[in-house]
């Protein structure tokens, strides 16, 4: 990665700016609660671009035409023994996805979308949000119920305050 000192609400902000459109035609709701003290991150920021925006086409792909909530907030975390850090939660109020299915989403190839056609999934987005995260020294945790919805966590180091 192409590390650069970033402000994770910025990048936020401008991958919310591009699916509104598409989340406006689908009736899906925004909310956006950034952390107003948000230490900066060191990423690449086209690769951490590329993870928000997949997490929110998900979303908005799991929430289908009738209509939805998209909750996305950002952190600052605290964990023991380390550093601090920053972290982006990506709410949805879709379906949520099976015990079962859970096991295997971040599997190259493992999509339950069409493989062909307009609305095909590729079964790699997450695939490629893990691998980058990974890359970051970071970590992903998605929570889901389903008939409730899903939560993906994005967690990621802060520069270090000295
Ligand atoms: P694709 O989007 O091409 O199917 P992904 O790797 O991005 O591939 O996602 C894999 C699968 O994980 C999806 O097909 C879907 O079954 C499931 N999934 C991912 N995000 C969500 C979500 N927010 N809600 C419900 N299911 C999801
Ligand atoms: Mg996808």
């Amino acid at each position: 990665p192409k590390l650069t000192d970033e402000d994770l609400n910025e990048i936020v902000t401008s991958c919310l700016y591009f699916i509104e459109v598409k989340a406006d035609s689908k009736r899906i709701k925004i909310e956006k609660q950034l952390a107003s003290e948000l230490p900066r991150v060191m990423l690449d920021r086209q690769q951490i671009k590329q993870v928000l925006l997949n997490l929110l086409l998900n979303a908005i792909d799991a929430m289908g035409d009738g209509g939805g909530q998209l909750r996305v907030r950002t952190h600052r975390i605290t964990k023991p023994g380390t550093a601090v850090w920053t972290q982006i939660e990506i709410e949805d109020s879709g379906p949520g996805i099976s015990k079962v299915n859970l096991e295997h989403i971040f599997d190259p190839f493992f999509t339950t979308k069409h493989t062909s056609g307009e609305h095909a999934g590729t079964g790699l987005g997450l695939t490629i949000v893990h691998q980058i995260i990974q890359e970051h020294h970071g970590e992903i945790q998605v929570e889901s119920t389903e008939g409730v919805g899903t939560t993906f966590s994005v967690n990621l180091p802060a520069l270090p305050i000295d």
